[in-house]
């Protein structure tokens, strides 16, 4: 029983299933989209981005009245993902200029868009400013006179957030944790009221709206979240007592993390530590309930101050993560004698799934052509990229990725892999390295139809824009 369970724990009821020995994606035939549709190929299931939008504003929904539910928008900022976030009830954040211009693009209304940044350029303030976003975060007391500078020559008040860094370890990685003062964002707890001062003493261009605090991705614990929520809330309170001036939101950040290993059986094969994260699961109701208590409101002042509060989540991975998989085609199979390898080339690299050579991310890995047979032989799966390090498991012997995928018993070229929950933080860090053109995306529309979302890129693509005298 227990095998039966491990072999299908990658299937979700409705979603991803094997049919008739193949995946499907919400009833769609896997292997049959790349047939259609080229490979390798992204796909995404609408109807799984507008259920975790609602999933998670209903959670959180639950715990306190005015919260907003901001789509970190650069785990995916293909036009209609960021359509399907806003159809569902959510809102945004960006990270730049363009993620500005996309979200506006999609539909997006100001009062629905907060900007982060560590190097918010002028162009990118004044669009902001102009556009009148919620909420401008701030990452330096450099930036708030940037800010204060711009709105006062556009002659329009900027409503802006102040970003700390509260110093708060997670179990993540280092290149994932952003609330440590050794990290680049933000402001250290000792320069907030300086920034809380500087922004109020400008009243002609400057509106103190928010707090911010984004602990990390992929955290996998409650207590970061209360901790950096209830730092938060000392500041908040502690201005209201001192000048009577109110806040109105308070953002706690990203970083609510999915479960990326399942039962997977080669989980075994990877470090304890990173087992812990990477399973990690967290009911975002239960996050901002401990969030409240650690606050821990005293008084009849202080809890109407609380519950006046809008309380914002920019969840990145948490909506789209576990939304889309990365299909990609066996191309070529060898054995190496000496180490009794037998190795399977793929279409797909790090190209495509940046993070699996970045941050040796997991990304549990299926047969689509197979999907009902026992996946029990082990392989070295590689992609096709012409670096050693284009590898689906840890070169360097890390034990952050299994040394071996198991894949069904004569798994070789004809057959289609699909890379798991590669929905965040894969297809907007994908480029065109060693000359290929990025694939086609497909959404699985909630009507079960099957559509190009993003066409794939040709050869002429590679060289488009680029601008040369030909030796000819
Ligand atoms: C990246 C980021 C997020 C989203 O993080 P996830 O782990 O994808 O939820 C949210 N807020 C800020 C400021 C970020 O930089």
């Amino acid at each position: 029983m227990i095998e039966r369970r491990e072999l299908n724990s990658w299937q979700a009821p409705g979603y991803l299933e094997a049919r008739e020995g193949r995946l499907t994606v919400d009833g769609v035939d896997a292997a049959a989209l790349v047939d259609q549709y080229g490979s390798p190929l992204y796909v995404f299931s609408e109807k799984r981005i507008v259920g975790n939008t609602r999933n998670l504003r209903r959670a959180v929904e639950g715990v306190h009245t005015r919260v907003k539910v901001c789509y970190a928008s650069k785990a995916n900022s293909t036009m209609a993902v960021l359509a399907a976030v806003l159809r569902a009830g959510g809102d945004i954040e960006v990270n730049s200029g363009g993620e500005l211009f996309k979200a506006r693009t999609a539909g997006f209304k100001p009062e629905q868009i907060v900007f982060n940044g560590v190097s918010k350029t002028d162009d990118e303030i004044r669009a902001a400013i102009d556009f009148g976003i919620l909420a401008i975060n701030i990452d330096s007391l450099f930036e708030l006179e940037q800010v204060t500078r711009a709105a006062r020559e556009l002659g329009k008040r900027a409503n802006v957030a102040i970003r700390i860094v509260p110093e708060i370890i997670t179990r993540s990685h280092i290149g994932l944790q952003t609330g440590l003062l050794s990290s680049k964002f933000g402001l250290s707890p000792s320069q907030i009221d300086e920034a809380f001062s500087r922004a109020l003493a400008a009243p002609d261009a400057i509106n103190l709206a928010g707090v911010h605090i984004h602990v990390g991705s992929q955290t996998p614990d409650l207590q970061p979240f209360a901790r950096a929520f209830a730092e938060m809330w000392k500041f908040v309170a502690g201005l209201s007592k001192r000048t009577g001036h109110r806040i109105a939101h308070i953002n706690i950040g990203g970083g609510l993390p999915i479960d990326y290993l399942g039962e997977t059986p080669m989980a075994a094969d990877i470090g304890e530590r990173e087992r812990e994260m990477l399973s990690a699961t967290l009911d975002p109701g239960e996050v901002l309930r401990a969030a409240l208590d650690e606050a821990a409101p005293s008084g009849k002042q202080e809890l109407e101050l609380i519950e006046g509060l809008t309380i914002i989540f920019e969840p990145g991975r948490r909506i789209i993560a576990d939304t889309g998989l990365l299909l990609t085609s066996v191309c070529n199979i060898k054995e190496r004698p000496e180490t009794g390898d037998t190795w399977l080339l793929t279409d797909a690299g790090y190209s495509l799934a940046l993070s699996m050579a970045m941050y040796k991310w997991y990304y549990h890995l299926i047969s689509a052509t197979r999907a009902k047979e026992s996946h029990d032989t082990p392989y070295k799966v590689a992609g096709p990229l012409c670096d050693s390090g284009d590898v689906y498991f840890d070169l360097e012997r890390g034990a952050r990725l299994p040394n071996y995928r198991l894949l069904p018993q004569g798994t070789g070229p004809g057959d289609v892999l699909a890379l798991l929950n590669t929905g965040a933080y894969a297809l907007d860090q994908a480029s065109q390295y060693n000359g290929r053109p990025k694939p086609a995306v497909v959404m699985i529309r909630e009507s079960g139809e099957a559509s190009v979302v993003r066409r794939a890129e040709t050869y002429e693509d590679l060289v488009s824009l680029d601008n040369w005298v030909s030796s000819q």
